[in-house]
Order: structure tokens, then sequence, then C-alpha cells
């Protein structure tokens, strides 16, 4: 499978140019089966140059299909500038972790309100808009894709996913997951256990977990220790905090990988990256 990144930032979008080494649109990934299928994981602002890719290249995509972490507006905020919802004889398939699935369609709902946007309700979009749920570690068949969630420790219901393609390789996304439950924390461990590839919340370092635990986000030495755990020949670091300009992961990656010595290897994910599994 391929792995595209449209989004590695969390929490609020960083135009500026200090933020462009690792980006600034928050969280969107574009995933292509080796069949050819699209998977979408979140719709953060990344996925609004996606949607713009994706009409320009002319590529015929009638079904649209957005795995959804949870519903933070990081998470959701690109996808009113979709450009697919705006096509006819168009579906989009929203799956979820099952949670209240209506208070997840009235999320979306609210985003097209009249007080954010002239769109004044998802009824007025061209495409038609479908929301599936899923049950925590029940697998799924997506196209070619098969897709297993479970739940991680946020401050909302949040769901992590495993995903694995036709020929065989698997990718884990543990976004927005602080390590603070051994409970959940070991259950994420066990599921993602062998993955080719994670990508791992990675948004703070130590000083600013002192004052934001509890917000559900884990600092990049307990992402690193997790992915190590997981036995994963390679960590994605990602959810970066907008408090960490370029130079600032820089620092930190420097940092880190002066005393690392463990044969996983570490990626600060960058906006840009591509990732063919199996590699
Ligand atoms: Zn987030
Ligand atoms: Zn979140």
């Amino acid at each position: 499978m391929e792995i595209n990144v449209w989004g590695a930032r969390g929490s609020y979008i960083c135009p500026q140019r200090s933020y462009s080494y690792y980006g600034g649109n928050t969280t969107c990934l574009e995933m292509i089966s080796s069949g050819g299928n699209t998977l979408i994981l979140d719709a953060g602002s990344g996925i609004i140059p996606l949607g713009r890719e994706i009409i320009k290249s002319n590529k015929i995509i009638k079904d649209f299909h957005i795995l959804l972490t949870h519903t933070h507006i990081d998470h959701l905020q690109g996808f009113p500038f979709f450009m697919p919802i705006y096509l006819q004889e168009t579906k989009i398939h929203i799956h979820c972790g099952r949670w209240d699935v209506s208070a997840v369609s009235q999320t979306f709902e609210r985003l097209f309100a009249t007080q954010y946007s002239p769109i004044k309700t998802m009824k007025n979009l061209q495409a038609e808009i479908q929301f599936h749920e899923m049950d925590e570690f029940e697998i799924y068949n997506i196209m070619d894709f098969q897709v297993i969630p479970v739940r991680t420790q946020h401050t909302t219901d949040t769901y992590a996913y495993k995903i694995t393609d036709e020929d065989g390789s698997t990718f884990g996304f543990i976004t927005d997951h602080e390590i603070d439950n051994p409970d959940i924390n070991n259950q994420i461990i066990k599921e993602f256990y062998g993955c080719n590839l994670v990508f791992h919340d990675g948004q703070l370092d130590k000083s600013e977990y002192s004052w934001q635990k509890g917000w559900g986000h884990s600092t990049v030495e307990k992402a690193i220790e997790n992915g190590l755990r997981m036995n994963t020949p390679h960590l994605g670091i990602f959810h970066h905090s907008p408090d960490h300009q370029d130079a600032v992961i820089d620092s930190i990656r420097n940092d880190i990988l002066a005393s690392y010595n463990k044969d996983m290897k570490i990626s600060f994910i960058r906006e840009g990256d591509k990732f063919i599994l199996p590699i």
C-alpha cells in the first residue's frame, strides 16, 4: 500500500513559513491499496488540497471512503472544503468507531450551519453523505482494505486503526492518544504488534506534558517507547504541536536521536511524505 501525508499537524493549522518543512495542515492521510483503491484517513485541513488534486487528476471516484478517528476540529475542519462533496452522483462514506453515530452526523451537520458556512445544511451538498459505525476490535472490509478499530485514550471517543492491504502490508494509525492508562495502552500494543509502519501521536515534549496531562496526547519519548513495545520496524512521530516550529521539531529530533541506539527506524512525519509498504 501507499501512504501519502497531506497533513501532519495537530490542534490547528500553522500556515507560517517557519512551519513549512513539517507542514501546517492538520491531519489527513491518503492511502492507496495495491489494488488502486483510495482510503482517506481524517478530514483535517490536509483533505482540502487532496480533494483538489483528485479532481485535477480526473481520477473517477464515485464512492469516497473516509475513516475518521474522532470529531475534534483538527480532524474535521477540511471537510466543508473537500471538493468531491460538491459533485453530483458521488457518495461520501464516513466510517468511524462506534460512538453515538447520530452525534457524529450532527457534528458534521454543524460544520455547515449558517453561523459557519453559506451551505446552511449538509442536505444542500450535491454528494450523498453516509455514516457507517464500527465496533472496537471487529474486522471491517472497506474496499480491499481490512480495518480494525481500537479505542485510544483521548478526551472524546477516539479510535486508532490497524489497516491491512490485500498484499499483507500493515499500517497502524494511532493519533490523539495519551499513554497513561495501561489497560487502554496494552490493548493498543497488542493489536498493533508488528505493523510494518506505525504513525503515533508525539505532540508534546516532557515539559509541555507536565501541564497538559489529561489533554489526550503523548510525548515523543513515550511514543517511541510504545513503538518499541509494538515491535514495529518503522515509527512515524505524528500530530505535531502548533507550538513546535520546524526548528523546535528538529531540535527535539536531534536530542532524541543522539542517544538512540535501537533498530526501529524513527521518522518525524512531514506533510508531503510518501511511504510504500511493505518496505
Ligand atoms: Zn488532533
Ligand atoms: Zn483530538
